[in-house]
């Protein structure tokens, strides 16, 4: 992969995140507000070194955080309607966890619908993971 590659990797990832964002809101929105362990506490709203180098190949700015308190505190990203960063800019495993009441509104909606959030899902996983193999490889 060059310099060019990456660039429209990044705009891939860009855009599948866009694509997923509408089915994870339309589930969350149902499920999260009866959630009685809210998942969004300090240690889960971290970003991690994967996280950085991806949203630097996006040219998003990292959001600052508070390292300090209790791992278990809300996250400071947390508001009363919910995550307040757009999923693209949230630390990915925001993402790729998926709570079993969350997973299980999904599975209600269409199959069609389903299956193809399943597969943007996967694609958006295997770019990723292109975009920080890419950077790590160049160090
Ligand atoms: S994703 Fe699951 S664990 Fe997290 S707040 Fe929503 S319902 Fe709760
Ligand atoms: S960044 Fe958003 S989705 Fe992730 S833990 Fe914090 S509030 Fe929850």
């Amino acid at each position: 992969m060059n310099s060019e590659n990456r660039n429209e990797i990044a705009a891939e990832l860009r855009s599948l995140f866009n694509a997923i964002s509408p089915f994870f809101e339309k589930h969350t929105s149902k499920v999260c507000p009866f959630c009685k362990k809210v998942c969004c506490i300090k240690k889960h709203g971290q970003y991690n070194e994967e996280d950085i180098i991806v949203l630097t190949a996006l040219n998003i700015d990292i959001p600052s955080f508070k390292l300090e308190g209790e791992d278990t505190a809300p996250c400071r990203f947390l508001t009363g309607k919910g995550c307040s960063l757009q999923r693209l800019i949230r630390p990915f495993q925001c993402t790729w966890y998926f709570c079993e009441p969350l997973h299980g509104s999904m599975l209600e909606d269409s199959s069609m619908t389903y299956n193809e959030f399943i597969d943007n899902f996967k694609k958006l996983v295997e770019i990723r993971r292109k975009l920080v193999d890419f950077d790590k490889n160049r160090k």
